[in-house]
């Protein structure tokens, strides 16, 4: 029977030591961590992630700047407002939710955003350095991933990973970041033919679809380990992730469920992220 992966529990115990962290910087520095949130328009999704972020700030002792503005904000307000926080002095993050309206170039926007200040990781430049293997900012569900594993005692290098979803924001720097621990490393998507036999040979698989239960337990190698990123509603409404889970957890070694394993160490990592940023404004 293989192992259920708490991701819950493993960021309650991370951000104990954020909080502790940030204690630290404001007793001997009196830096309070920043983080800007901007909201465009009135996603639902959108209110819910930022609300989320904005509680799990308050809870480590991050201060957070909520800036929500209108479904119908101008490219050049919205960049307009990045640069006044790129050059405010209290503010160690930027994090812009998305999707962004659709008159809106995200690109541009993310560009806008100062990389010293890009806690998402999000940002061309931060891209880069995280493919040249010298990140500055982690991006935030993918370093969830790798803190998984490495809180787990998974060892990575040597492994044989295999990383479905190609994602900017999953897939690629998840990937890239196995690589940088040493895995030989496997991208898979759409048009990847013969996925099962693929994935048969994985000891580790990253799932980031976003189709329900889509890899089943007897595609699994016995004694793999399972990361699995995807957020789904099953026809009932219930939550469930790219793997079955029921399925794969007495073939694995390791699996994280969903909801209750990714999920939680995403905002936990955006907080890092912050705390790191605030950490080196003092140097
Ligand atoms: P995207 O839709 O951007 O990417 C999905 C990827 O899956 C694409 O690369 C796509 O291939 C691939 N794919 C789609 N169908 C298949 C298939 N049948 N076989 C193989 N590959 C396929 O999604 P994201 O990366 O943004 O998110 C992935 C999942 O992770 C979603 O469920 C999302 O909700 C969840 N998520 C969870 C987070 C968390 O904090 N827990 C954070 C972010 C995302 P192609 O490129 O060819 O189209």
């Amino acid at each position: 029977m293989g192992h259920c992966i708490d991701g819950k529990e493993i960021a309650r115990q991370l951000r104990a030591e954020l909080r502790t962290e940030v204690q630290g910087l404001v007793a001997e520095h009196g830096v309070t961590p920043g983080l800007a949130v901007i909201l465009v328009g009135q996603n639902p999704a959108s209110q819910v992630y930022v609300r989320m972020k904005k509680q799990a700030c308050a809870d480590v002792g991050i201060v957070s700047f909520s800036h929500e503005l209108p479904q119908e904000t101008s490219e050049e307000a919205l960049l307009s407002l990045i640069y006044t926080l790129n050059n405010h002095p209290d503010v160690h993050g930027i994090l812009v939710q998305m999707p962004l309206p659709e008159h809106i170039n995200s690109l541009r926007v993310l560009e806008g955003i100062a990389p010293e200040k890009d806690v998402d990781g999000f940002h061309p430049n931060n891209m880069g350095l995280l493919a040249i293997g010298a990140p500055h900012f982690k991006p935030c569900t993918p370093w969830g991933c790798m803190e998984l594993l490495r809180i787990s005692g998974i060892s990575v290098a040597g492994k044989q990973a295999v990383v479905v979803g190609r994602s900017n924001i999953v897939g690629k720097p998840v990937g890239l970041m196995l690589l940088a621990e040493h895995a030989t490393v496997t991208f898979c998507h759409s048009q990847t033919p013969q996925l099962p036999e693929v994935i048969a040979r994985a000891d580790i698989v990253v799932a980031a679809i976003g189709r329900a239960e889509m890899i089943r337990g007897d595609w699994l190698k016995p004694g793999a380990v399972v990361i699995d990123v995807g957020m789904n509603r099953r026809a009932d409404g219930s939550l469930c992730g790219d793997v079955a889970y029921d399925e794969a957890l007495p073939r694995v070694a390791a699996i994280t469920p969903v909801p209750g394993g990714v999920g939680p160490m995403t905002i936990t990592m955006l907080l890092k992220n912050t705390v790191i940023g605030a950490g080196r404004s003092i140097a």
